[in-house]
C-alpha cells in the first residue's frame, strides 16, 4: 500500500455507505425476493452521496478546507484563491494587483494550462503565491467520473503542474462537486482538499459591483475568498471582471485590517502557532506530560 495512504479515513458517511452496500449484498444471497427493496436502499445511498458532493463547502464525504485555523482568524488574515488559469492577458496582470497589495494567494490551475503556460506558473511562484491542483482538464462532470478516471484528472494535472515548476499540496475540484471516490483519491495523491468561504461567481458574473459584494457580504478574517483569473466573465467592453474587483477588494481588505496570504503561508503560520502555543503551554504546567503518558499508555 502506498505510504501516503495511511493517513485515509474514510468520512463517516463514507463508511456508512460501504457498509450498507456490503449488507445489501448480503441480504439480497440471504433473500433474492428481497432484491426490489435492496435496490431502493441502495439507490437511496447513492443520492445522499450525491447530494453531499453537490455541497462545496460541506464536510460530509472527507475534509474540506473552507476557513484558515483558528490562529490566522485571530492575526487578521484571509487567504485569496484564483481558479482556472494560468490565463495570458489576465493572470499576469492580477499578480501585478496583488504585488502593489502587498498580498500573497494561491492559483489553483488547470494542469493543460500550467502545461501551455510554464513561463506564467514560474512568473506566479517568483511572486510569492502558490500553484495549486485544479485537475488536468477541468472537466464539468467531473464529480460523476469512476475512481479511474477521476484518478488520472487528478495524477496528470499534478505531474503537468510539477514540470512546470510547482509542487501542489492542495486539490479543488470543478465548481467544488465532489464524489466519494475523491477523499481517497486525494490521500493516494498526497494532496490535501481545499474549498472556499465564500465566492464572487466570477467566472459567469460580470457585475462587478455584484461581484464584489458576494465576496465581501460578511468578510471576516479567517475567510478563503475564491475568484477566477482563467476564464473571468467579461464585461461588454471585453474586460475580464477579476481586473474590475480585484483591485477594489484588496481595497476592502486593507480598509478592514485584513491581510490577504496563500493557503500554504496560513497553514504553515498556523502550525507554527499552535507548536508555540503547546510549547508554552509545557512550560507554564511541567511535569503534566509526565503525569499524563502512564496514563495515556494504560
Ligand atoms: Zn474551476
Amino acid at each position: 500500500m502506498n505510504a501516503r495512504l495511511r493517513g485515509y479515513r474514510p468520512a463517516p458517511l463514507v463508511r456508512a455507505s460501504l457498509w450498507l452496500h456490503g449488507a445489501a449484498l448480503a441480504a439480497a444471497a440471504a433473500d433474492p425476493a428481497l432484491w426490489r427493496f435492496l435496490l431502493g436502499v441502495v439507490l437511496a445511498d447513492h443520492l445522499a452521496m450525491g447530494a453531499a458532493g453537490l455541497m462545496p463547502r460541506g464536510t460530509a464525504l472527507g475534509p474540506n478546507l473552507t476557513n484558515l485555523p483558528e490562529p490566522c482568524a485571530r492575526r487578521g488574515e484571509v487567504a485569496l484563491t484564483f481558479d482556472d488559469g494560468p490565463e495570458p492577458g489576465v493572470t499576469p496582470r492580477v499578480l501585478a494587483l496583488l504585488d502593489r497589495a502587498g498580498a500573497r494567494a494561491s492559483f489553483f490551475v488547470i494542469g493543460v494550462r500550467a502545461r501551455a503556460h510554464p513561463a506564467l506558473v514560474r512568473e506566479i511562484l517568483a511572486a510569492g503565491h502558490s500553484v495549486e491542483n485544479h485537475t488536468e482538464t477541468h472537466p464539468a462532470l467531473f464529480a460523476a467520473y469512476g475512481p479511474r478516471a477521476m484518478g488520472r484528472e487528478i495524477a496528470r494535472a499534478q505531474e503537468s503542474i510539477i514540470a512546470a515548476g510547482a509542487s501542489p499540496g492542495l486539490f479543488r475540484a470543478p465548481v467544488g462537486l465532489r464524489s466519494p471516490f475523491l477523499d481517497f483519491l486525494l490521500a493516494r495523491a498526497g494532496l490535501s482538499y481545499a474549498g472556499w468561504t465564500r465566492r464572487g461567481r466570477d467566472g459567469i458574473d460580470a457585475d462587478p459591483a455584484r461581484v464584489l459584494a458576494r465576496l465581501t457580504r460578511g468578510l471576516a478574517s479567517g475567510d478563503i475568498l475564491m475568484l477566477h483569473d482563467g476564464r473571468s466573465a467579461a464585461d461588454p467592453a471585453g474586460r475580464p471582471v477579476v481586473l474590475e474587483v480585484l483591485p477594489r477588494l484588496l481595497d476592502c481588505l486593507a480598509a478592514r485590517g485584513l491581510r490577504a496570504l496563500s493557503l500554504p503561508m496560513a497553514l504553515a503560520a498556523a502550525e507554527q502557532a499552535a507548536a508555540h502555543h503547546a510549547r508554552e503551554q509545557a512550560q507554564v504546567h511541567p511535569g503534566e506530560e509526565q503525569i499524563v503518558a502512564p496514563v495515556a499508555e494504560v
